[in-house]
This record gives structure tokens, C-alpha cells and sequence, in this order.
């Protein structure tokens, strides 16, 4: 089916505005509309719009895609995990590929293939031997991708690997044609087919955001986008702009406590700031941080780390480099007295010994009032503000922690904002940050960019 004239014309003007250049291969991404998968959908066409080929197009509603709206594509990205998209998008996608176009599944298999019929026809197009069998293997990384050898032209260097955050996720199998790019523990987990006259890539890998940001896979990713659009191994790999020296390079640690994914979105028009988000313990195991990041910013809240992690931070934080730490980070090993007592300058404590309960209390959805104490460059900006957040109340505080904001709320300790008595590094806390309604705080995200240019000595 062909779009109508009146369509084309349409189409023609909304794409004179997309900054890619002519004769861009046109992707379209879709998503679900959950913000999860939005944020996470977003890692992908940021990526995707660093190459000058490519003009990409993002939609959130898999279920409306039709012959007439898939016309305008030479690839489609699927990156949705909802419901299944239904017979008719299914037939429409089918075609779209077999009249020569291309498809490139990322977590497909989830809203890409419903009841038992589509997921055979789903299996047929994407290149998925239908009796896929789950990947045996639990719990979190380190899983580590080697890249296919005989090599794929998509693949960088052949049968060499990498150490991935990604989580294992169920497996699937390629079917016989399909050529694999990469795999994990001998699993394929990436590999390209062929379906009619299009091209068809298929990959597990970027299951969580952190794994999505890994360069290794966005690479890849990239490429093989281009490839499944145009039929041409691209060139090179669009690699991301390095920092310049004047921004600052933060590297942020989550993991050991649920949160909201708005919190993603705090780094985000962070003039002068880029961040890469890193579970705990990977970051600690990877590779000497001093070389890497020039603040850390722990959003984690964990007790355990093993002695080398523990060195690893440890020089991180002696070297002179900055930390921020943020809500729950301030619960981070409460047994490390050098942590407590000199980094943070504030405890959580415990009823008795290790393993008892928390005597520090927190309350959530509390309306706090919190005013700048003095002038800061991380209160730079902001003034008193009414926010919605938890508050935490009975830490131990060192005396002499020196306090940049504060609330008189009864549940709170009173302390909000503060700077610790650690002198060889510049360490801020900022203990607001619990739910998005602190995330999409416009005062809160300047406070957390400014402790962030301002730990790294970048302001
Ligand atoms: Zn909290």
C-alpha cells in the first residue's frame, strides 16, 4: 500500500525540519508509553541521532502502526514490552519487511509476540526459532559478551569480550539462518536474518538502563540500525563525543533500594554535567575510577562491599576527586566508621549491633520547607522551597558538618543540604531526593547539578 498524495505532501514538510541529512535513512522507533520504557527508549534515539544518516522517529503507541503510517520508514525499531500489538500491526509490520525494509528487535518478543499464532509468525519474522528455552541464570552480572568469531561485519573485534551490567533475561534461539554477532556463556544474544526481501536484526542485550548507556552495545546497536535500514555495513561506529575538559564526568551508582525511573531525568539539561549510571558493585569492580569520573554520585544504599570495592572507592575519595550523595545513599555502610564518620559526616544508626533494626526513623510525603543557609555555589539559584519529599530524623551528625540548607519540619533532623568535614575532597549531601516529586523538583535539580559541577571542580 502506498501513502496518498496528500499524505506524502504532509509527510514531506514535517520532515524538513529534522536535522539529519537528505537522503537519511528514516527509523522509526516505538516504545510503550510507560515512563520506564520511555526513558529507556530514549537512551536508543539519542544514540541513533548521533549519526548524520540517520533521521529518527519516535512513537509510543505500537498498536498504531499500519501500512500507511510504516510507509514513510526504511527501518522500524521495536523496543516495547506491553501487550501484544495484534494481528493487523503484525501483518503490517510483515510486509514492511518482506517488500525490503528493515526491522530491529530490542526486547521483542514481549509486545511483538502475543497468543501462541503470533508468536510463530512473530518467531518467522524476527528471525527466533520458535521453541526458544529460557537462559538459565539468575541474579546480576558480571555477564560477559563476546563478540562472534568467525566474525559479523557488525561486530567489532572478533572473539573478543566485554563485562556487561545486563541483566540475563529469558533466552532466545536464532534460527538457523540468522548469523550471530555476539553471545553470553555460548548463548547467542545478538545476531541478524533475513525475512522476504528486508533484513532483520534481533537483540537481547540493553534489558536494563544502565546496560543500554554501555558503549559497547550502543555501538552495535547503531550499526546495526543502519545496516537493517540500507542493507550497507556502516563505515564506522558513531562513537559518542568525548567530554571536554570543562564538563564533569559523574559517574552515578544506584542499586539496594527501589526508586522512581524519574530519577533518570535529573542528569539530563545538566549544563556542563555527563553522567554515566552504573549499579552497585559494578562500578567498584570495573576499573580504577580515578582514571574515569570526576565526582561520584550515589543514589545506592548498600552495607556490603567487598575489600577491593572498598579500596577502589576509598582511593576514589582520598584522591581529591568530589562525591555527592543523595536520600538513600546517606544509608551506605553504617558500619564503616572512616565512611561515616569523616566522608558523609552523618550515621544511620541501629537499635543494637550489626543486623538489628534502624533506630534513625523516616517519614514519607511529608511537605517540607527548606531554606539556603548562607551563600553556596551548590545553593546557587535557589531560594526557600516548598517541597514534597521523606525526611529522616535520629542520624548522628558530625559537628562539624557545615550546612548549606536547612527545614525546622519536627520529623526532620534539620540538616538538608550540607558539606562534610572531609577536607581532602569536596563531598555534598543532599538528603531530599526520594520520589519523582523531588526529581522533577525544579530546585532540587539545580541543587544536584550544582553539587555536581561543583564537587568536580568544575565551578
Ligand atoms: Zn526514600
Amino acid at each position: 500500500m502506498r501513502p496518498s498524495a496528500a499524505l506524502a505532501l504532509v509527510v514531506a514538510s514535517v520532515c524538513s525540519g529534522e536535522a539529519a541529512g537528505q537522503g537519511a535513512s528514516r527509523i522509526l522507533l516505538v516504545s510503550g508509553a510507560g515512563p520506564e520504557e520511555r526513558v529507556a527508549a530514549a537512551v536508543l534515539a539519542d544514540s541513533l541521532r548521533r549519526s548524520p544518516r540517520l533521521a529518527v522517529f519516535t512513537s509510543d503507541d505500537p498498536a498504531a502502526l499500519s501500512p500507511v503510517a510504516l510507509a514513510r520508514y526504511d527501518a522500524l525499531v521495536v523496543d516495547c514490552d506491553g501487550a501484544w500489538w495484534g494481528d493487523s500491526v503484525q501483518r503490517a509490520v510483515e510486509a514492511f519487511v518482506q517488500q525490503g525494509k528493515g526491522l530491529v528487535a530490542v526486547r521483542a518478543g514481549d509486545c511483538a509476540s502475543g497468543p501462541e499464532a503470533g508468536r510463530r509468525k512473530y518467531s518467522a519474522l524476527a528471525g527466533v526459532h520458535p521453541a526458544a528455552t529460557a537462559l538459565e541464570k539468575t541474579g546480576h552480572g558480571p555477564l560477559r559478551v563476546r563478540w562472534a568469531n568467525p566474525p559479523h561485519a557488525l561486530a567489532p573485534t572478533p572473539g573478543r569480550e566485554f563485562v556487561t551490567v545486563d541483566d540475563p533475561g529469558p533466552a532466545l534461539v536464532p534460527s538457523p539462518a540468522s548469523k550471530v554477532i555476539a553471545t553470553v556463556d555460548e548463548q547467542p544474544v545478538a545476531w541478524t536474518g533475513s525475512f522476504g526481501a528486508g533484513r532483520v536484526f534481533q537483540t537481547r542485550q540493553g534489558r536494563n538502563l544502565a546496560a543500554r548507556r554501555e558503549p559497547e552495545f550502543l555501538g552495535v546497536f547503531t550499526r546495526a540500525v543502519e545496516w537493517a535500514a540500507t542493507g550497507k555495513v556502516p563505515p564506522s561506529v558513531p562513537v559518542p563525543s568525548k567530554p571536554s575538559s570543562s564538563e564533569a564526568r559523574a559517574l552515578v551508582v544506584t542499586g539496594g533500594h527501589n526508586y522512581d525511573p524519574s530519577f533518570y531525568t535529573l542528569f539530563e539539561d545538566q549544563p556542563g554535567i555527563v553522567a554515566t549510571i552504573d549499579p552497585h558493585p559494578m562500578p567498584y569492580r570495573r576499573s580504577d575510577l580515578r582514571k574515569r569520573y570526576d565526582t561520584l554520585v550515589l543514589y545506592d544504599s548498600m552495607q556490603e562491599a567487598n575489600e577491593v570495592e572498598r579500596k577502589n572507592l576509598a582511593d576514589f575519595v582520598e584522591s581529591g576527586k568530589g562525591v555527592v550523595i543523595l536520600h538513600h545513599g546517606l544509608v551506605d555502610y553504617s558500619d564503616w566508621q572512616w565512611w561515616w564518620e569523616e566522608v558523609m559526616g552523618a550515621r544511620w544508626l541501629k537499635v543494637g549491633g550489626p543486623g538489628s533494626k534502624w533506630k534513625t526513623t523516616w517519614k514519607h510525603d511529608v511537605e517540607i520547607l527548606a531554606h539556603p543557609v548562607g551563600e553556596h555555589p551548590v545553593t546557587a539559584g535557589v531560594g526557600p522551597m516548598r517541597i514534597w519529599d521523606e525526611t529522616y530524623k535520629g542520624m548522628w551528625l558530625s559537628p562539624d558538618i557545615k550546612v548549606l540548607m536547612r527545614t525546622d519540619e519536627p520529623t526532620s533532623d534539620g540538616p538538608l543540604v550540607w558539606l562534610s568535614p572531609y577536607r581532602k575532597s569536596r563531598v555534598v549531601i543532599i538528603e531530599l531526593g526520594h520520589d519523582r516529586s523531588a526529581h522533577l523538583h525544579p530546585g532540587y535539580r539545580r541543587l544536584v547539578g550544582n553539587a555536581i559541577r561543583w564537587s568536580a571542580g568544575k565551578e
